[in-house]
């Protein structure tokens, strides 16, 4: 007799990755349940992608009041309110957790608030009220969580992105644990909005696996802009005195801040999930192991998004949920391409790429050519600022196609965005040369730099 189910598909998560596939399975006619212990919309609605934007967002008005004094304002004595910018924050998160809630269940979904356990290849139990659900598929879309150093004495004392957005005072100076993309963002948050910022990072240079000439490029900017940083080092132990949190590093600095914020990459959320009464195996890094249909191991348990340790974006996520969900119910299998994905740091000021960095291109490629130009926008010119746009194209030598685009500048997310498109379909730098440029723009230096700045042959 054949097995029978209470749904077809068990989604564990309604964060991208999991919305997604719930949506889409549901349109195609699946019975789907789905069911989240924290709020709607995941990490990146309620405390990444959406509530960082709008504080990078706030923190550029700082700059923009004393930039306006040279094209003729006279901008009066601005003040800023933190308590009022989470409030807004807060509004806004909640807002958007409504519109998940509602996609869901008018694409059909059945959505539960509770946290969701595997019990069996088919089984999943709903800790809120105990049901068992006897689901034909299970998708783990549990996303990731922050880490943190558990061996630091008084590591309890700080805090994580999944708290820093909701301090109750705005910390007048911060110390940022790590150099990656949160570390960086927050320290530009939080400098703009006027702490004194330090960051704190083991390595040499922050932003490892970005081209080298963005990351010398922001680490100018930020030291221009006042933010400090120390490297080679990493806290030792972590005290709260009466005037404040005291950070001693293993180098023998002790650095004083209002607040401590670890930024040291997150882990792949799985602990407590019963993947061990399923059988799934999990991967040398501790995220599930998946192939590129984004199955497990185990048949009918899949993953996507973060738990899964593939490329820890948001767009990621929901494409490999849409993949999922259209393979197992549309009829149409289709799986992710990993190659080309744009990305951005949110940073002041901003960074976007795609493709591949010079590094990376030169050992790839036999002959790669470099052109790389580095200017001041026109917006500088009157409003006094020393930012310098950066822009660098990495071509192969060979075939002339163009292998990266790396840009350091205002607007540089919404740049790389639209350069995911022609690197995609292949193009070459002669397309690039033969795109009539938009004048006066930033951008339009990416259509008009004809001189190669350097050429790299390997023989
Ligand atoms: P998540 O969105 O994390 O969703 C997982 C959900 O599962 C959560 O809601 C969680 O509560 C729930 N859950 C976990 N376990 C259970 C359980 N057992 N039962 C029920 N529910 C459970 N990406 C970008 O592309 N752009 C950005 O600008 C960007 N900024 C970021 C800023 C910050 C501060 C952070 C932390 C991340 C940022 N990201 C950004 C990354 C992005 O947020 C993630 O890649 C994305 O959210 C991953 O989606 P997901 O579906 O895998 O997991
Ligand atoms: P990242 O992986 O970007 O950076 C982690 C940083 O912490 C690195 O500098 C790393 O150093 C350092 N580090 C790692 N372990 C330790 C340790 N034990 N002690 C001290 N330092 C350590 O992680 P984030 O936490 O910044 O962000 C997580 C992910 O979320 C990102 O990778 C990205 O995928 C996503 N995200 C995307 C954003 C966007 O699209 N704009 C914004 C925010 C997050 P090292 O380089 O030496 O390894």
């Amino acid at each position: 007799m054949a097995e029978t189910y209470d749904v077809d598909l068990f989604v564990i998560g309604g964060g991208s990755g999991g919305v997604r596939a719930a949506r889409i399975a549901a349109g195609h006619g699946a019975k789907v349940l789905l069911a989240e212990e924290f709020r709607m919309g995941g990490t990146c609605v309620i405390r990444g992608c959406v509530p960082k934007k709008l504080y990078v967002l706030a923190s550029r008005f700082a700059r923009d009041f004393e930039e306006s004094r040279g094209f003729g304002w006279k901008p009066g004595s601005a003040s800023f309110d933190w308590q009022r910018l989470v409030g807004a924050k807060e509004a806004e998160i909640t807002r958007l957790e409504g519109l998940y809630a509602k996609g869901q269940a008018s694409a059909g979904v059945e959505v539960v608030k509770s946290r969701a356990v595997i019990e069996g290849p088919h089984t999943v139990r709903l800790l809120a009220d105990s049901r068992v659900i006897r689901a034909k598929n299970i998708l783990i879309a549990t996303g990731g969580r922050p880490n943190l150093d558990r061996s630091i004495p008084g590591i309890e004392n700080v805090v994580t992105s999944n708290e820093v957005f909701d301090l109750e005072e705005f910390p007048k100076s911060i110390v940022i644990a790590g150099g990656g993309y949160i570390a960086l963002e927050f320290a530009g948050i939080f400098r703009l909005l006027g702490a004194e910022v330090t960051v704190l990072y083991r390595g040499a240079q922050v932003l490892r696996g970005f081209d080298q000439d963005l990351r010398d490029g922001l680490i100018s900017a930020y030291e221009k802009a006042g933010v400090r940083f120390i490297l080679n080092d990493t806290f030792a132990r972590i005290d709260r005195t009466e005037a404040g949190l005291v950070g001693k590093t293993k180098a023998g600095l002790s650095l004083a801040a209002d607040q401590i914020l670890f930024a040291i990459g997150r882990s792949p959320n799985i602990e407590g999930l019963g993947l061990e009464k399923a059988g799934v195996a999990l991967a040398k890094d501790g995220a599930i192991a998946v192939d590129s249909a984004s199955a497990t191991n185990i048949s009918g348990i899949f993953a996507v998004g973060d738990v899964t340790n593939r490329v820890n974006l948001t767009p990621v996520a929901i494409r490999e949920g849409h993949a999922l969900a259209d393979t197992l119910f549309g009829g149409k299998p289709w799986s992710v391409d990993y190659a080309h994905i744009p990305t951005a740091v949110f940073t002041t000021p901003e960074l976007g790429t795609v493709g591949l960095t010079e590094a990376e291109a030169r050992e790839k490629f036999e002959i790669v050519d470099i052109y790389k130009t580095s200017f001041r926008a026109i917006k500088a010119t009157l409003s006094g600022s020393e930012d310098r746009v950066m822009m660098k194209i990495v071509v192969d030598g060979t075939t002339d196609r163009v292998l990266g685009v790396h840009i350091l500048g205002e607007g540089a997310g919404e740049m790389i965005q639209l350069l995911g498109i022609p690197l995609r379909m292949g193009a070459t730098k002669a397309d690039f040369d033969a795109t009539m440029a938009v004048h006066p723009t930033a951008s339009e230096e990416l259509v008009t730099m004809r001189t190669r700045t350097a050429r790299y042959s390997r023989s």
